[in-house]
């Protein structure tokens, strides 16, 4: 174990150096701990070929190993290359650590006999969670395939690793409810057995509550800080050097499109630093979905309004893991998880009114980011308070269509592994709602525009809610308010509403509503039995465009979280995993972190020895 050697001289939240002290604080550590031995040394410039010429890279920092990221991919990783004896920098491109999974929801799927599982008497095996996250003949509620098109190269590797990361993870810190594991929270898991264990906070402050959970939920609530700020404290003691506001703008090969990659390129604010790698630059970025230009590459219809994405006043997904790797000859894989309509990747909103209408995380004015998430949202509990329409007032579907639902365990009965069949016993719902909300609308744009909540003073009484800040964001233009629906249309005006609303045709819309409920059916899209009219002012208008969630694409990878290129050679000294890696369909934590702890352990060991064994548990 390295941690003995390491030096804890770590840049945590609330302390930012600026940049005349990066470089002095850098330089005294090189002082301090000697120019070979020490986890951080200051070098001299470093000499590169270029394609035949001579290029010098000034590096400002050098270290065995570089990690991006300081979310479920990163952190692992980093820990377990300090802990393997590496010296390691992780730079994190924000002020503050643990990315989107900090403010997850905390429900990890780690399967395969893990001790959670068999102490509960839940029989699983690493070869039953590998055929069932590769089982062709699975199909969502809406008939698109969860793990048809997994690598199964990558899923072996995932399934091989699940019980030592659950032990890894205990090994530092993290605590789960003590209960069985359950399908609560999973997204793509598999259908044979429960694998979902939640972490739960303990005394740790919930990123968008600004606070604890009271006490008596501190051992059941499911919340992503249960996870990481255990491995925050395991990074600091065992002296991983964590670089905040450092935002990976390059990675450095010896050639533009081959050799090993050598290091990284970082801004800290406003200033350009080099860090060297002397083993592997490793990437946890967690994903692209929030960068526009890349995205649409999957789906052109996801343009500019789709701009609530879940977790983003924390931290972004903006491919910037993706693009730095590609520039250098990376390749990208398994697209068609990214293009299939399965898994969050884009939902219904859950809260209207604000930017980030994300069911399950609700930004409190308590919260450190809250003046970038602006508003906490109307959380909506019956949908026959409101009628959807789109940017030119128009309905198009049944408001309470649901959101999406999974398929995990006990879902397809009876579930027959890689039988056609299984298709035949799946509760279908098409769930169209999303692909009603991005309809075209004629204007000759690829998005359908922002959808508005439409409701009167009546429904906001139902619903108990208070249509005013800090619920509700007028500022930026998620929400509007006024005395008649001509006036309404006619006020909303914000940056994504590319034409205006005509004030007749959201008139004509509500009065076409309101005698469905005189009749009792709706005549156009089938709601069950409209229940309210929207007849007493003041009326409103709130935000409730489809929200993005995470990627399902990404970079190639091989079992190692090698990075591979695209003519299929490994990049050498250059891994990823996560959200940022593709090849692979579940949502969330699990992937991420054993990916993290994949490529951890393989870029130290990998770099002594090239032929290193897959199965790294
Ligand atoms: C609201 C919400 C609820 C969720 N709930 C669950 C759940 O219950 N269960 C589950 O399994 N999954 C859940 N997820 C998904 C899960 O959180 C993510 O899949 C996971 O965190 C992705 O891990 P990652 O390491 O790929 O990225 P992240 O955890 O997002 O970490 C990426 C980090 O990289 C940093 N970064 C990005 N670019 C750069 C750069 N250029 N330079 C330096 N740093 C950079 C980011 O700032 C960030 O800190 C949820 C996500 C959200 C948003």
């Amino acid at each position: 174990m390295g941690c003995s050697k390491a030096a804890s001289n770590a840049v945590f939240p609330g302390q930012y150096l600026p940049q005349a002290q990066w470089c002095k604080r850098q330089f005294q550590t090189s002082i301090q701990t000697g120019p070979l031995d020490g986890p951080v040394r200051l070098a001299s410039a470093v000499r590169q070929k270029v394609l035949g010429e001579i290029a010098v890279v000034k590096w400002n920092l050098e270290v065995d190993v570089v990690v991006i990221g300081s979310g479920a991919t990163g952190l692992p990783a980093a820990i377990t290359a300090r802990e393997a004896g590496s010296s390691v920098v992780l730079v994190e491109a924000q002020p503050r650590m643990g990315g989107h999974a900090i403010v997850s929801g905390g429900n990890v799927p780690l399967g395969a006999g893990t001790a959670a599982q068999k102490k509960y008497g839940i029989e699983d095996s690493s070869d039953l969670l590998f055929q069932d996250l590769t089982d062709w003949s699975v199909v969502q509620p809406n008939g698109a395939p969860d793990y048809r098109f997994n690598d199964r190269e990558i899923v072996r590797a995932f399934a091989d690793n699940n019980v030592s990361t659950y032990d890894w993870l205990i090994e530092h810190g993290v605590t789960f409810a003590d209960k069985a594991p359950d399908e609560r929270g999973g997204i793509s898991v598999g259908n044979s057995v429960p694998r979902e264990m939640h972490a739960v906070p303990l005394d740790w402050p919930i990123a968008h509550l600004g606070k604890p959970v009271p006490p008596e939920q501190r051992r059941t609530f499911s919340i992503g800080a249960g996870l990481m700020y255990p491995l925050i404290e395991a990074a600091k003691k065992c002296g991983v050097e964590i670089l905040l506001e450092h935002k990976m703008t390059s990675i450095i090969r010896e050639n533009p499109k081959s050799g090993r990659v050598t290091g990284i390129e970082v801004e800290h604010r406003g200033a350009k630093l080099s860090i060297r790698a002397r083993k592997a630059v490793i990437i946890g970025t967690g994903g692209s979905i929030g960068n526009v230009n890349f995205r649409r590459m999957f789906d052109p219809r996801l343009t500019e309004e789709y701009c609530g994405l879940a977790g983003m006043p924390w931290s972004d997904q903006d491919a910037s893991g993706e693009i730095a790797a590609m520039a250098i000859n990376a390749a990208l894989w398994g697209l068609a998880n990214q293009t299939a309509e399965f898994g969050y990747n884009i939902t219904k909103a859950g809260r209207i009114g604000c930017q980030y209408g994300y069911q399950h995380l609700h930004w409190q004015p308590e919260s450190t980011v809250f003046d970038k998430a602006r508003a906490t949202g109307l959380p909506v509990k019956d949908w026959q308070d409101c009628i959807l329409v789109n940017m030119i007032g128009q309905r198009f579907y049944d408001e309470t269509g649901p959101a999406f639902t999974a398929n995990n365990y006990d879902k397809v009965k009876p579930y027959i592994p890689n039988s056609y069949l299984n298709a035949k016993n799946v509760a279908y719902n098409p769930n169209n709602f999303l692909n009603a909300a991005m309809a075209g609308i004629g204007d000759g744009h690829n998005g359908g525009g922002p959808i508005w909540a439409i409701f009167d003073s009546e429904a906001a009484a139902r619903e108990q809610w208070t249509p005013a800040p800090p619920f509700v964001d007028f500022e930026q233009g998620f929400f509007f308010k006024a005395d008649t629906l001509a006036e309404l249309a006619a006020k909303i005006k914000m940056k994504h509403q590319r034409v205006p609303m005509p004030p007749a045709a959201l008139e004509a819309t509500v009065a076409r509503y309101n005698s469905f409920v005189d009749a009792g059916e709706d005549k156009d899209f089938g709601k069950a039995s409209p229940k309210f009219k929207i007849a007493k002012a003041p009326f409103y208008a709130a935000w409730s465009t489809p929200v993005l969630h995470d990627t399902m694409a990404g970079l190639r990878i091989n079992a190692r979280c090698e990075v591979i290129d695209m003519q299929g050679e490994v990049i050498p000294g250059l891994y990823c995993g996560g959200e940022s890696a593709g090849g692979f369909s579940e949502h969330g934590l699990a992937r991420c972190v054993v990916q993290g702890l994949i490529a951890g352990r393989n870029a130290v060991a990998n770099a002594a020895d090239e032929h290193a064994a897959s199965r790294v548990a």
